[in-house]
């Protein structure tokens, strides 16, 4: 929290209180007066113009937020590739963890279907009012068919192009290209282009909390237009979405993270879990990955004896690039937005939203709520409209600060791995265990 946030109250307390005063003055307006003229009228002429602007301010952000992330965590890379091999194992746990991650969250929506859990009269009110604009989107999507132009076409001819297109892929491989191409110029060469995109990078960042400093009344003013025109139907699947979200951060944290680094270290989950405690904590208050990154290092050395060189390289890059927590998020959200829309989301589109969760999480950059911009860019993509967020945003601050704690877990893990696949030692027992053991073994 910031110092100038402990003076009122905390943003997320605004953001909660937003989400709960809009819906209640919604639903109360549309049980009152549902259909009256004055209540359209405020709607379309206060609440939705209020809402748009808080969208745009995030939308706004997203072209400069993806070249910057991408670009400075790329040039990273080529200091990893240097090292070669541990800098592939790096990057396959960085891809291949988030994609466990989002398996999890989408086999959870697909079963419980919380989206589904809305009344469908207000879903079918949700798709007319939103239909056109879906309806455009998944045309444009089915336009491009799958084939082998499906990947030409991530090649872009112009960047500028698809950046104004709102053709991410395109952008995305331009801008992979370009670090590449950075990380092999002379260190006298990039250094300052490095340093300016770093400087452009951290502006994003602050423009990012401008919009969520608009958060409060931009939330109040989107779920107030949804739910004055739905009534209250609309936030009852709400509360199962985010215990399903929930849920699935805890099966990925319990059941993927802590039994890989029972696989990897042999230590036992409780005691995995006790000795991350601190870890826990940290990134569940702060809600940011770059935050708490001085404790996942700490935690690394201190707890499990991984070397400096280990935990200082894998643990900052994953800090940047790697996001499980984040990845599940993101899948599960447009997957509930999808039921609550009536958008209906083919096996192959599902598996571009992993695809996409994975390579958007990667883009994320490690600070509260930094993957709502990228979220609402995959919605958008697969034909779900981004006014969805309106739904979800003031239940965010919970979830963020629950997906950055495996967000961060899974660096602890990186490094773990990369310790032991490199024959390196770390503490099989901790500090106080095996002082524990010395004492034993000297009065026995
Ligand atoms: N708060 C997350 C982190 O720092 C990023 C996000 O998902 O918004 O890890």
């Amino acid at each position: 929290m910031s110092k100038k946030e402990k003076k009122g109250f905390a943003l997320h307390t605004k953001i909660l209180a937003g989400l709960v005063a809009g819906a209640v003055a919604g639903i109360a307006s549309n049980a009152l007066w549902q259909d009256a003229p004055a209540l359209t009228w405020v709607v379309d002429n206060v609440a939705q113009p209020i809402g748009q602007i808080f969208l745009r301010m995030l939308f706004m952000v997203v072209v400069p937020l993806v070249f910057t992330s991408i670009a400075l965590g790329v040039t990273s890379i080529g200091d990893v590739r240097k090292v070669g091999r541990i800098g592939g194992k790096t990057l396959g746990f960085f891809v291949g963890t988030p994609t466990l991650a989002v398996v999890i969250g989408l086999l959870l929506v697909n079963i419980v279907q919380p989206g589904h859990a809305i009344d469908p009269a207000v879903r079918s009110a949700l798709l007319d009012t939103y239909a056109a604009d879906a309806a455009s989107k998944v045309d444009a999507a089915a336009s491009t068919s799958f084939g082998i132009n499906t990947f030409v076409n991530i090649v872009p001819r112009n960047p500028l192009d698809s950046a104004a297109r709102g053709d991410m892929l395109g952008l995305i491989f331009f801008t992979l290209v370009f670090g590449i191409a950075l990380a092999k110029l002379p260190e006298s060469v990039s250094r300052p282009v490095i340093k300016v995109i770093e400087g452009v990078g951290e502006a994003v960042g602050v423009m990012i909390g401008f919009a969520m400093k608009l958060a409060p009344i931009g939330v109040t003013a989107l779920i107030f237009g949804v739910t004055a025109r739905f009534g209250f139907d609309v936030v009852q699947s709400l509360g199962l979405y985010v215990v399903m979200v929930l849920v699935g951060l805890t099966l990925h944290l319990v059941g993927v993270i802590g039994t890989l680094a029972r696989m990897i270290t042999g230590i036992r989950h409780a005691d995995f879990f006790r000795r991350i405690r601190a870890l826990i904590v940290t990134a569940f208050s702060t809600s940011s990955s770059n935050a708490t990154l001085p404790t996942t290092i700490r935690t690394a050395q201190e707890e499990f004896g991984v070397p400096r060189q280990v935990a200082g390289f894998v643990i900052p890059l994953g800090a940047t690039l790697n996001m499980n927590g984040t990845a599940l998020f993101e899948g599960m959200t447009v997957l509930f937005l999808a039921q609550v829309f009536g958008v209906d989301l083919s096996l192959g589109t599902q598996a571009i939203v992993i695809v996409m969760s994975v390579i958007t999480a990667i883009g994320v950059a490690g600070v509260p709520s930094g993957s709502i911009p990228l979220l609402v860019m995959v919605l958008e993509m697969v034909g779900v409209p981004g006014e969805g967020i309106a739904l979800i945003l003031g239940v965010d601050r919970i979830l963020d600060m629950a997906r950055t704690v495996p967000n961060v877990t899974s660096d602890l893990l990186t490094s773990l791995f990369i310790t032991k696949s490199e024959g390196m030692e770390f503490f099989a027992e901790t500090a106080e265990e095996a002082e524990a053991e010395a004492v034993a073994a000297t009065t026995a």
